[in-house]
């Protein structure tokens, strides 16, 4: 059995509140949100970190950014705009090691990220 935390959440072992699930990518509200709408888009295939992605994973990464698009024009935060943000490793900040894309919205954000 995984004991990774994305894989669990993915299969329903772990509670979390999915609002989009189309069998390849799930998305749920980030348990510690850092904008009025702080959305993870998850792929159910456990890869580590971005650096362990393959040619076979990127039309699945694509399909994060249409994921992200769909939710955007749906929650009508589409036209003020929004961040799609993937941590790899320490120095970045990532924290569970099962790729996820933060979908930021809802404030305007500062450039350059902290
Ligand atoms: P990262 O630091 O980029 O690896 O992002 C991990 C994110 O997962 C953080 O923003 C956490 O707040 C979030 N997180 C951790 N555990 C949970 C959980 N059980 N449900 C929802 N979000 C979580
Ligand atoms: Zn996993």
């Amino acid at each position: 059995m995984s004991e990774c935390l994305f894989c669990k959440i993915g299969d329903g072992e772990i509670p979390a509140t999915k609002v989009h699930d189309d069998g390849a990518i799930f998305v749920i509200r980030d348990l510690n949100p850092q904008a009025p709408i702080h959305l993870l888009i998850i792929p159910h295939l456990h890869v580590e970190t971005l650096l362990d992605l393959t040619p076979h994973d990127y039309t699945l990464v694509g399909r994060i950014f249409a994921v992200a698009a769909g939710i955007a024009r749906e929650e009508g935060f589409d036209a003020d705009g929004y961040r799609v943000v993937a941590n790899c490793n320490r120095n970045a900040g990532q924290t569970v090691f099962h790729i996820h894309f933060h979908l930021l919205a809802g404030r305007e954000m500062g450039w350059p990220p902290g």
